[in-house]
């Protein structure tokens, strides 16, 4: 079942107003005028958290990131596509069209999505919703099928003819792990840093 987002509080619209001062009708009608249209909804907000996350991959070819949500909404694990701990970027393979595979990035590399569960920070991700920019491979989905996540967003769809993925999906689909492609409003978010200034 799909994470409900309607009814939950956004923490994020909080404000801290002192309303000591201020009559209540008064505040109701600030309140209401001042309030921000523009900002993200959830969804846009923890699919943005995973294309922020692929940012970070090294992959010439491929960045994929992945964000992990509880049901109270907060973020459990974050990852991208990167080479293992202990592993130098550097001196591994990034390439993909050799012809002996050991010289090829895919035996090393760790996908975003296995990174994320891996690199959590709560006890589980049992119930929780993966956000990923690309649907998840057939690896990937055998461990968010283990560790019991039971949602998957995905943005790109890309790679839907492989067998990889044609695997994933027939996998997930039997594991009962609901699959939801995420439609943006908006082409591109961009992060301004001068605006906090102005
Ligand atoms: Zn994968």
């Amino acid at each position: 079942m799909a994470a409900d987002y309607s009814n939950t509080a956004n923490v994020l619209d909080t404000d801290n107003t002192d309303t000591a001062q201020v009559p209540d009708d008064i505040f109701v009608i600030v309140a209401s005028s001042d309030k921000r249209s523009d900002y993200l909804s959830w969804r846009e907000y923890f699919m943005s958290t995973a294309f922020l996350a692929s940012l970070r991959s090294k992959d010439p070819a491929t960045r994929v990131g992945a964000c992990i949500v509880n049901r109270q909404l907060q973020i459990v694990g974050i990852g991208y596509n990167g080479m293992p701990r202990g592993c130098p970027d550097d001196k591994m393979p990034w390439g993909k069209s050799s012809p002996d595979r050991l010289f090829n990035k895919h035996l090393y590399v760790c996908h975003a999505e296995m990174n994320a569960i891996l690199n959590k920070n709560s006890a589980d991700v049992e119930n929780c919703v993966l956000y990923s920019t690309l649907f998840p491979c057939n690896e990937c989905s055998k461990i968010i099928i283990q560790s019991g996540i039971k949602e998957v967003v995905h943005y790109s769809d890309k790679h839907r003819k492989k067998p990889e993925t044609i695997a994933a999906k027939r996998m997930l689909a039997k594991a009962n792990v609901e699959t939801n492609q995420f439609i943006p409003t908006m082409e591109r978010l961009v992060i301004d840093f001068t605006e906090v200034n102005k």
